[in-house]
């Protein structure tokens, strides 16, 4: 059997822990490799690893490590194939799919490798008769990562290449489902000359998690996930007094104008919704069909949602793969017994699919419900699979306060014709992020990423400027030389002449 250790200090590093966890191929429904869960005393090695190299690493100049991270973009693009298959081979979805969410993961190394520019403070000339002001942006230490288990590259790339371009030292906690590209990672960021103990990657569950709450050393911590334990982390670690973001679960809806290009909303949707098995945090769970315009798109996405092609990840055929694990089909499969009960029509039933060579894989079929009511649980919880469900509304206000009400507020589309609308929607929707006849409306890495509501604990999102603001702390200079100055002691409040 394969085992996952975790990687401290520049190597592997076994840990203490006799408990460990199982990592399966979702394609075939076998376990794959057990995976190390470190204990708190293994998470504060790691910890100790980091603040040592924090000394160096955060005197390095800003060339110097923007230097290293495109040595590792070279690296990353070098090994892109091995590290798709490694996502692919843990969480499931399709190759190309998989290769997608690597890329979009590369170019917040990219974005990383302006450090030098990135980091440039303000200075005022003068802001007193001799005195000058500047502002500066400095590291704040350690800092860790928490990540779900839906995009195993892409989510713990937001945030390691950033914090450690700001010269900050960094602790990965990926999930312990798939925490195999993250190990990868380490290694290849090693390669690109990376000193030893900047970035490390302990696995575990809770009990690491727990660790890096309570350990004072660590600055900043940054979490993924959903948002019960987003709440959590945000929470523990404001008593804890580390700076903390931490995004958590979504509702995303489509709204479709009977204005629409109904061929571009129902191909938009066939992908926000079933792609990745709809475990997407930015995945549209919800259809708001509008007017008129419901009874077509119901109709055509039905007869697409029947011909998903459901298959393991290697195959170029599939559209869609499995789900993660077995525990998460059954939850996903729940939901759809839970919203047949409640009331909904479930126009297409996808729970009953069975793949010829593949039926210990964890499959089901894209599932479209129409009919869906605000008051049922399929509406108002996170599903995190490929079920669709179409919420009819009468017209554009209705639309619009539905998602505006919800509790989640990550993303958000509109499909219409009309200027007036999307740019009344983009100004009136209460959600992070925005998309005008775009479906998925993932920022990119110069960019920043982030929800509203209950999709975000804390005040700033993810990469991008807002990256760089999170992972640093301002401070500001004011100086003045004291040639020729004639100095009294001054017992007002000094105001600048
Ligand atoms: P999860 O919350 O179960 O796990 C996330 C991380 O928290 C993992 O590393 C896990 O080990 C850890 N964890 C789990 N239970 C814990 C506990 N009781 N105490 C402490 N730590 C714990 O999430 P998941 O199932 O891995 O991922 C799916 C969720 O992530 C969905 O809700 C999805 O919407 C969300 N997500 C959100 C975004 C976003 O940007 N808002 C992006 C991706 C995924």
């Amino acid at each position: 059997m394969n085992v996952i250790k975790h990687f401290v200090n520049g190597q592997l590093f076994d840990g203490n822990s006799k408990r460990k966890g199982k990592v399966f191929n979702p394609a075939t429904g076998d376990q794959s490799s057990e995976v190390n869960f470190a204990t708190t005393t293994d998470v504060n090695i790691a910890v100790d690893a980091a603040k040592k190299a924090f000394v160096s690493w955060s005197q390095k100049t800003p060339l110097f490590r923007a230097r290293i991270l495109f040595k590792f973009k070279e690296l990353i693009e070098k090994n892109s194939d091995e590290l798709t298959k490694l996502i692919v081979s843990e969480h499931g979805k399709v190759y190309e799919d998989a290769r997608g969410s690597l890329t979009r993961g590369l170019e917040v190394v990219e974005f990383a490798c302006g450090i030098p520019q990135l980091l440039k403070g303000e200075f005022t000339e003068n802001v007193g008769t001799n005195v000058d002001s500047w502002s500066t942006r400095q590291p704040l230490g350690i800092c860790a990562g928490i990540t779900p288990f839906n995009f195993p590259a892409m989510v713990p790339m937001w945030m390691f290449p950033i914090s450690i371009a700001c010269g900050n030292t960094f602790i990965l906690k990926p999930s312990e489902k798939d925490p195999s590209c993250s190990m990868r990672l380490a290694e290849l960021f090693m390669e690109a000359g990376l000193p030893k103990g900047v970035f490390n990657v302990v696995n575990g569950d809770k009990e690491a998690v727990d660790a890096i709450i309570n350990n004072r050393d660590i600055s900043a911590v940054s979490f993924v996930g959903s948002t019960p334990i987003a709440k959590y982390i945000y929470e523990n670690c404001a008593k804890n007094e580390k700076r903390v973001q931490a995004l958590g679960g979504a509702k995303n809806h489509c709204v479709v104008m009977p204005d629409a290009d109904l061929d571009q909303a129902v191909n938009g949707l066939m992908g926000a919704a079933y792609g990745s098995a709809g475990e997407r945090c930015m995945a549209q769970s919800v259809a708001v069909a509008v007017g008129k315009i419901a009874d077509p798109l119901v109709k055509n996405l039905s007869k697409k949602v029947e011909a998903l092609k459901v298959g393991p990840g290697l195959d170029k055929k599939s559209e869609m793969g499995p789900l993660v694990t077995q525990a998460h089909l059954e939850k996903v499969k729940g939901y759809v017994d839970i919203g047949v009960k409640e009331g909904a029509k479930l126009v297409v039933d996808g729970r009953n699919l069975k793949l010829q060579g593949y039926e210990k894989g964890f499959y089901m079929g894209g599932c479209l419900f129409d009919q869906v009511t605000k008051s049922m649980r399929i509406y108002k919880e996170e599903i995190f699979g490929p079920v669709l469900s179409v919420v009819r509304a009468k017209n554009y206000e209705e639309a619009l306060k539905l998602v505006n009400d919800h509790e989640f507020g990550n993303g958000v589309s509109i499909f219409t014709r009309d200027g007036d609308t999307g740019r009344s929607f983009a100004s009136n929707v209460q959600i992070g992020m925005v998309g005008i006849n775009i479906p998925i409306p993932v920022p990119m890495a110069f960019h920043s990423f982030g929800g509203w509501k209950r999709s975000l604990f804390g005040d700033q999102h993810m990469h991008g400027p807002e990256g760089i603001r999170f992972y640093t702390k301002l401070k500001t200079i004011t100086s003045r030389w004291p040639s020729g100055i004639k100095s009294d002691p001054e017992f007002i409040m000094p105001t600048m002449k």
